[in-house]
């Protein structure tokens, strides 16, 4: 099965990914997670990726897609892969379509107030991607899952936010309705995690 995970940023994308590829057996591949790696490893593609991320901005699609489409030829991809941050816009959906074809686009929405409340609050696991939140308590500076240390995403600051957020509303719909008109999509309701991954289970037939 391939899957697109598609929501503004802080929909809760990466959270709903952990269920779903523990459930279906097949890896999450998140387009900002191949970057910051190519970053933290200064890379070719990182050091030119990182400016455009720091300021909210897409990063030119011809680095995001040959970054993809190696990713995509690992072993661990062949049945199948959910994709999380890509495409962002209908250039990026016509290049996919030219390479493969996609079962099933999940729409998690939500509004510009939780995003924020949220993405300020968002603490990362650069070893293991595990995502926590302030807001949940406990301990806000180790990993829960591998006790490295939290990192908070450069690009998690109020400002870059509210941009990623426009710059979702401006490229990102159009990618949506598009895969309506294919009747692709699953559209989840809710910002409440265990609601998101039921909605999205019921919609798949998995459970
Ligand atoms: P979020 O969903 O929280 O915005 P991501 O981790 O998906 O975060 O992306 C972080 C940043 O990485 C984006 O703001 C953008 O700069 C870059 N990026 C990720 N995926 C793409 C893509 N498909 N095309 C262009 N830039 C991308
Ligand atoms: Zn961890």
């Amino acid at each position: 099965m391939k899957l697109i995970l598609i929501g503004a940023p802080g929909a809760g994308k990466g959270t709903l990914s952990v269920p779903l590829k523990e459930k279906l057996g097949i890896p999450t591949i998140s387009t900002g997670d191949l970057l910051r790696d190519a970053i933290a490893n200064q890379t070719e593609e990182g050091i030119q990726a990182k400016s455009f991320m720091d300021r909210g901005a897409l990063v030119p699609t011809e680095v995001v897609f040959e970054m993809l489409k190696k990713r995509l030829q690992e072993p661990d991809a062949k049945n199948g892969y959910i994709l999380d941050g890509f495409p962002r816009n209908l250039e990026q959906v016509k290049l996919l379509e030219s390479y493969t074809d996609i079962d099933y686009v999940i729409d998690i929405e939500i509004g510009l107030d939780v995003i924020l409340e949220r993405l300020l609050g968002r603490r990362v696991c650069p070893k293991c991607k595990y995502i926590y939140n302030t807001s949940w308590g406990g301990d806000s500076v180790h990993c829960a899952k591998c006790g490295a240390e939290y990192i908070t995403r450069s690009d998690d600051n109020e400002e870059t936010i509210t941009k990623r957020y426009n710059l979702f509303v401006e490229e990102t719909e159009p990618v949506i309705d598009h895969y309506k008109k294919l009747g692709k999509v699953i559209e989840i309701k809710s910002s409440e995690s265990e609601e998101v991954k039921k909605q999205a289970f019921d919609a798949l037939g998995i459970n």
